[in-house]
């Protein structure tokens, strides 16, 4: 099992919006990554190296509820990037559940997600996010143009074999293929 912290804040907000994945807030329930992708930009000039150590913000659900309460009585809703710098999916999530219960939090306050992974196991939260997509906010210049709820699966090859090399801790692209 991984080490638990806990964190002041866990809700990011952006001082420009990212055209491509919409994100005006970025949320990462984890500190470091078992997926150790060799590519991963979260590593700077540490490419093929261990990855950082890997922590779990345990009280990440109760701190991004008073933040989300915080933001959405200014009404500043905003799409939250769930997963910018961590996997929100590693296989500590199924059982620790932490992302689970920040999706939880965010739908609670009707903010809109998107969420960036590499693993099948985002199809277990499928409820939350049929649930957010339903009901969230969206700021004013996208609603009507984008759904509350968006799912990016990454993946760098459809090849499994160097998958292994470039993502060697993720499940094999041909799993996420099959979604
Ligand atoms: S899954 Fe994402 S955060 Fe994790 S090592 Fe790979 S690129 Fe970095």
């Amino acid at each position: 099992m991984i080490p638990k912290v806990r964190v002041k804040s866990v809700l990011n907000r952006h001082k420009r919006r990212d055209s491509w994945f919409l994100d005006d807030y970025s949320v990462n329930p984890y500190y470091g990554c078992q997926f150790a992708c060799t590519y991963c930009y979260t590593r700077g000039g540490r490419y093929g190296r261990e990855s950082h150590s890997l922590a779990a913000k345990a009280n990440a659900p109760e701190v991004l509820d008073r933040q989300l309460r915080r933001r959405a009585s200014k009404r500043e809703y905003g799409f939250i990037a769930l997963g910018t710098s961590t996997e929100p999916y590693m296989d500590v999530e199924r059982e620790l559940e932490i992302t689970r219960k920040v999706l939880n939090v965010i739908s609670y306050h009707r903010f809109p997600v998107h969420v960036l992974t590499k693993s099948t196991l985002v199809t277990r939260d499928s409820d939350l996010l049929a649930e957010i997509a339903g009901k969230a906010i969206l700021p004013p210049d996208l609603e009507g143009k984008v759904g509350g709820a968006l799912v990016t699966i990454s993946m760098s090859t459809v090849d499994d074999e160097l998958a292994r090399f470039l993502e060697p801790g993720a499940p094999p692209p041909q799993r996420g293929l099959r979604l």
